[in-house]
């Protein structure tokens, strides 16, 4: 079931802006799969009353399906400091398919827009879609995208750009910001029926522990120390890591100025808005650690419901402490997996962090390196290992090198095994920023062939495409460094 909750202090009935002469941009027929909608042999729609629909110009479209659209409240934490109320501020929520919620984002005003014009870019509208496509490919949990519907509407960020909406699906939208709303209004009623809707759709089993708020909580972190565990092992960099990004599901939500790491530098920081580096590669962790103390800071006084207020605090402290160490499992064992590891030894974490250490030191393609890796033999001579050519610091290399060697042995490491095992895990296709960057450059000339092709090649990402050899390589020198900003 959708968002329930009701009352002005939750949401509001919101009917989309419609924009002039849409056309499609881009269509996900796997995310189409999720919500049952009939397509063509072009792999769009069969029913044209669908672009409409989309587009956020036929709200009656399907109303038998859609019949109540709204934008939703919530506040957060932007950039460590106390923002207010936010809330959907140009995304509408349509309603729910299949168990999948609806929104259209970039859908005109909202009563949350604040000083915002409710649209988003195309730009911005390509890089979510793609992202979110790539992101689910590589089977880390993330919002889906079904659509994007394009318009000559004309859109004002620093210079003038084109409208387009962006159809997201998700079993739910709700993040860190709603609970932090109703916690800011001391409205506990509120935080209640939040928390039971997540428990009744989201969270079965929660209902039958002793403390079914704190377990739900537990959960919550559990599923974003997992979640960030994955985003460090494709190299993954958010952007925004705000508690009103953050998804209660553990869904990698809001795509930004996110980026894929290209070369490998352990403080990559991807949005260029972000000068003190907050959000960097190697503070994501910590930083979604500190979204989860924001939660539990919100959920307090639905903990103390049921106990008192010393052991509430206690009950809250020990949950979180739990989430650095399933952060550290988890990202144990996905690195191992990306070394062909297969019976953990306590000296790896030591060996996956010289080697970040080395290619930090030699800016390493970190995709390209990881893929390559499932070629070396057991049996090879370190200094005929072609990917050392790669890094500066030789002798650093070499001993790296000759400890992964023997530790292949140690466990009788089958070549062709480890490399099935190793191309399962280290994609060999990553949304690059220059690839997005020219599916954008096309587009804008109307031209979304590119959008298209990505599209194909990050659904596999892991796949040899022999076809689409070049979308795994490094970007030129002259493209290495596309800035991002917060602006979409
Ligand atoms: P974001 O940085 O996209 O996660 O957005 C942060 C907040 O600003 C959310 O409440 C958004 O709904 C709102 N927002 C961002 N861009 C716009 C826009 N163009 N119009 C209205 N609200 C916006
Ligand atoms: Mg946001």
């Amino acid at each position: 079931m959708a968002f329930t909750l009701t009352g002005e202090d939750a949401c509001e009935k919101t009917l989309p802006t419609p924009i002039p002469n849409p056309y499609w941009v881009a269509f996900s027929a796997a995310s189409a799969r999720l919500v049952d909608i009939p397509l063509g042999k072009d792999h769009f729609p069969a029913n044209p009353e669908w672009l409409e629909v989309l587009a956020g110009n036929n709200p009656s479209g399907f109303s038998e399906v859609f019949p109540n659209p709204i934008s939703t409240a919530y506040s957060g934490h932007q950039f460590g400091v106390w923002a207010g109320q936010l809330g959907d501020g140009r995304a509408i929520l349509l309603g729910e398919k299949s168990g999948q919620e609806l929104q259209l984002k970039g859908a005109g005003k909202t009563r949350f827009s604040r000083m915002g014009d409710g649209r988003a870019v195309l730009r911005s509208s390509i890089r979510e879609f793609l992202c979110s496509e790539a992101m689910h490919a590589l089977g880390i949990p993330t919002t889906r995208a079904l659509s994007i519907v394009g318009s000559d509407l004309p859109v004002r960020r620093e210079t003038i750009e084109t409208a387009a909406v962006c159809a997201r699906l998700a079993p739910s939208f709700i993040r860190i910001g709603h609970f932090e709303h109703f916690a800011s209004l001391q409205n506990i009623e509120r935080l209640k029926e939040l928390a039971d809707l997540l428990i009744d759709e989201h969270y079965p089993g929660c209902e039958q522990s002793q403390n079914p708020y704190l377990e739900l909580f537990t959960r919550i972190c559990e599923r974003n120390a997992t979640l960030v565990a994955q985003w460090q092992s494709v190299g993954f960099c958010h952007g925004v890591l705000n508690s009103d990004n953050i998804s209660v599901l553990g869904l990698t939500m809001d795509y930004g100025p996110f980026g894929f790491m290209d070369q490998f530098q352990i403080d990559h920081i991807c949005n260029h808005s972000d000068q003190g580096g907050r959000y960097a590669y190697h503070r994501q962790p910590q930083i979604m650690h500190w979204n989860m103390a924001c939660l539990a800071s919100a959920m307090m006084p639905l903990i103390e419901l049921t106990v008192d207020a010393e052991n509430t605090e206690k009950l809250l402290r020990s949950a979180l402490e739990q989430f650095p160490l399933i952060y550290a499992k988890t990202w144990q064992s996905l690195f191992r997996n990306k070394l062909g590891l297969i019976n953990p030894q306590e000296q790896d974490v030591d060996l996956i962090e010289r080697l970040l250490q080395a290619m930090h030191e030699s800016s390493v393609d970190f995709t390209c390196f990881f893929r390559k890796l499932s070629d070396v033999r057991t049996n090879a001579a370190v200094d005929q290992i072609s990917l050392r050519d790669e890094f500066i610091n030789l002798p650093a290399i070499d001993q790296w090198f000759s400890d992964y060697l023997l530790r292949l042995n140690e466990e009788s490491s089958d070549d062709v095994q480890r490399k099935l095992r190793m191309d399962a895990v280290n994609p060999k296709y990553v949304l690059r920023n220059h690839l997005a960057q020219a599916a954008i450059d096309k587009a804008k000339d109307r031209d979304f062939s590119e959008v298209a092709n990505l599209l194909k090649v990050l659904e596999k990402p892991f796949e040899d495409q022999p076809q689409y050899e070049k979308y795994s390589n490094p970007p030129p020198p002259d493209l290495s460094q596309i800035e991002v900003s917060c602006s979409s």
